[in-house]
């Protein structure tokens, strides 16, 4: 479908019926697969020819929703797993292994945060920080001869920094590393982290893919570009024999999709983190209105965020499709038909006037959950970061009057009415 517009391949790509087949994706719902004889399938474990003998390792249904995002993002392959933080994982150990290291902008996701700072410390491998708009200089400055890989969350979840997608890919391409991008905030319907140098796009499925709150997922998208063989000492994972399948080298056997086929034949194999048939169908039917869905989260997040501007009882507001938010240059180049619709503002009065308005939202939902089609609320002081003082909640950019609002597809005006009538009660 690669000559079709986005918007089309949000509704048609992926699952291609042959004449009788079902029109609609069909969920395979079972662990395994029949064979005619004992040779074939001994042929498939051997990856001597490509067909499904296990879902853990690869699902017919999965794939066709994989095969649409890969083309949603312009990549050349794509893997579905059970979480973003599975994909982001599996990823990170599809390259790296004791020993190595990564370089990753300091805004990020809690759980990522986490799973580099601390869990992977415990595997043996350690992480760099540095500043979303750092300069390529700066970067590379922070690289290591162990390191592996660089990377960056493209609108920080909740801080909503952009991440300089430019100087990040100069800085892995100078030194010969991939570039990783989390594109979840902004989808490939906002931004194209390829097109400005990424050569591997991670999602959390979970967010405006699945845009309805049902399924957990993630994904990683290959580029299919970036040359292994080229740097092939530092990634003989890729290049050299694989002693778990009488010594494959997935560059050799698999070429451009080398790294998705070590990911669903290697790590899928020992590790599992696969999605279930049916989350990918519930995520492909997500998909078809992606293109809808995101330009009216954006545009309503934009008129939320221009009304809490005004409003007397707030105090700050951050979003950064506002133009005079410190984001807003890096957001138009990277992003100009909008960013997303999570925004965060400041409850004139701190903590205690925050929680009475939450509490008197009544369209408005409080839920962990962001990019959902509902409007949703999370008050992070008494959440996410609730075993933090407020000095430590200033430091992590999490003051205790922060709200986080997750911007639905309703109408405008009753999403406006209701952040009215709640900040009006204060
Ligand atoms: C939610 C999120 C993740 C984690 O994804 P899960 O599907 O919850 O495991 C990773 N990155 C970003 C930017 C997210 O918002």
């Amino acid at each position: 479908m690669s000559d079709y517009h986005i918007d089309t391949k949000c509704v048609q790509s992926g699952y291609q019926p042959e004449n009788g087949e079902p029109r609609i994706l069909p969920i395979i719902q079972s662990t395994t697969f029949k064979y005619k004889s004992t040779e074939q399938l001994g042929r498939l474990f051997d990856l001597q020819e490509p067909g499904y003998f296990y879902s853990r390792l690869a699902n017919p249904t999965c794939d066709y929703v994989a095969a649409k995002i890969a083309d949603l993002e312009g990549g050349n392959s794509c893997v579905l797993t059970s979480s973003g933080q599975a994909a982001i994982m599996m990823t990170v150990l599809n390259l790296c292994e004791a020993g190595d290291h990564i370089v990753s902008c300091s805004t990020l996701y809690g759980g990522t945060f986490n799973l580099f700072s601390v869990t992977l410390k415990k595997l043996g491998i350690s992480v760099s920080f540095v500043r979303p708009d750092a300069d390529a200089e700066e970067i590379i400055k922070a690289i290591q001869p162990n390191t592996k890989l660089v990377y960056g969350e493209m609108v920080a979840n909740p801080a909503l920094n952009i991440l300089n997608l430019e100087s990040f890919a100069q800085a892995a391409h100078t030194v010969g590393v991939p570039l990783i991008v989390d594109n979840t905030f902004p989808t490939p319907i906002n931004c194209r982290p390829f097109e400005w140098g990424a050569d591997l796009i991670v999602h959390s499925t979970t967010k405006y893919m699945d845009g309805h709150a049902t399924s957990i997922g993630g994904c990683v998208v290959d580029h299919g570009t970036f040359d292994w063989e080229k740097y092939a000492d530092r990634f003989p994972g890729l290049t050299r024999p694989d002693d778990s399948y009488h010594g494959v080298i997935y560059t050799r056997q698999f070429g451009p999709a080398a790294f998705t086929a070590k990911f669903t034949v290697q790590l899928m194999r020992d590790m599992g983190f696969s999605p279930a048939p049916m989350n990918a169908f519930l995520l492909n039917i997500g998909l078809e209105t992606l293109h809808l869905r995101v330009p009216r989260h954006c545009a309503n997040a934009l008129a939320a965020a221009e009304f809490l501007k005004r409003h007397p009882n707030v105090s700050w507001v951050k979003y950064p499709g506002l133009a005079d938010d410190s984001q807003y240059q890096l957001a138009r180049k990277y992003m100009p038909n909008g960013v997303c619709g999570v925004l965060s503002f400041g409850v004139r009065g701190g903590r205690d006037n925050a929680v009475r308005f939450m509490d008197s939202l009544k369209l408005s939902s409080i839920v962990t959950h962001v990019c959902d089609a509902r409007t949703s609320v999370l008050h992070p002081a008494s959440h996410t970061h609730r075993q933090l003082t407020d000095e430590q909640m200033v430091l992590a950019g999490v003051p205790n009057d922060m709200i986080r609002l997750s911007v639905g597809i309703e109408n405008s005006e009753d999403i406006l009415h209701d952040l009215d009538q709640a900040l009006n009660i204060l």
